[in-house]
């Protein structure tokens, strides 16, 4: 059940988790028992980008993020747009970069966000400068990057075995932390 809704969007009457029949089975979902409004709390498309430059592949970080916490470009898809276009704002907005090719790389759960993660590969070109949500980024050859076992670094990783290189996940180097600077996470 989510908690991010007490009342009613419509009608601001207190929302109640009431069972109700539907194609599935009897289903108990977050409703309005005056107007029959349903919260269906159904997951969140999330657009995501392994962006190269220059044969490098850069990892960003966000400023809400933990210092040594890197990861892809991500951001909501937005009404109106595919998710190519809002793949391709998102890269422009977050690193004024230009895309020159997009290719899809995997769709992932994310269930502890209740999100769909859509990730694409992007070639690019330009010079970084990024929005204000993120204050740090690096660039890292392929061979180097490091993945996380959640979300986008499972895209991260499938991506990483298509171009020849077995992902080193950071999971596995607990013991013995990574040298250099290409830790990522998020
Ligand atoms: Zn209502």
């Amino acid at each position: 059940m989510s908690t991010a809704f007490r009342f009613c969007p419509a009608c601001a009457t207190p929302l109640a988790m009431i069972a109700m029949q539907e194609d599935g089975g009897l289903t108990e979902r977050l409703r309005c028992p005056s107007c029959g409004f349903t919260h269906w709390n159904n997951p969140t498309p999330v657009l995501a980008a392994i962006v190269e430059l220059d044969g490098q592949i850069l990892l960003a970080r966000n400023a809400a993020w933990p210092t040594k916490m890197y990861g892809l470009i991500t951001g909501f898809m937005e009404a109106g747009e595919t998710p190519e276009e809002g793949i391709r704002r998102e890269i422009g907005e977050e690193t004024s970069l230009s895309v020159d090719a997009l290719s899809l790389v995997a769709v992932h759960d994310f269930q502890r966000m209740n999100q769909v993660i859509i990730t694409y590969h992007a070639r690019a070109h330009g010079e970084v400068r990024l929005s204000p949500e993120l204050v740090d980024y690096k660039l890292v050859p392929p061979a180097q990057v490091r993945c996380w076992r959640a979300g986008t670094g499972l895209a991260l990783a499938q991506w990483l075995r298509q171009q020849g290189h077995e992902p080193v996940f950071l999971e596995d180097l607990v013991q013995k932390p990574a040298a250099g600077s290409a830790d990522s996470a998020g």
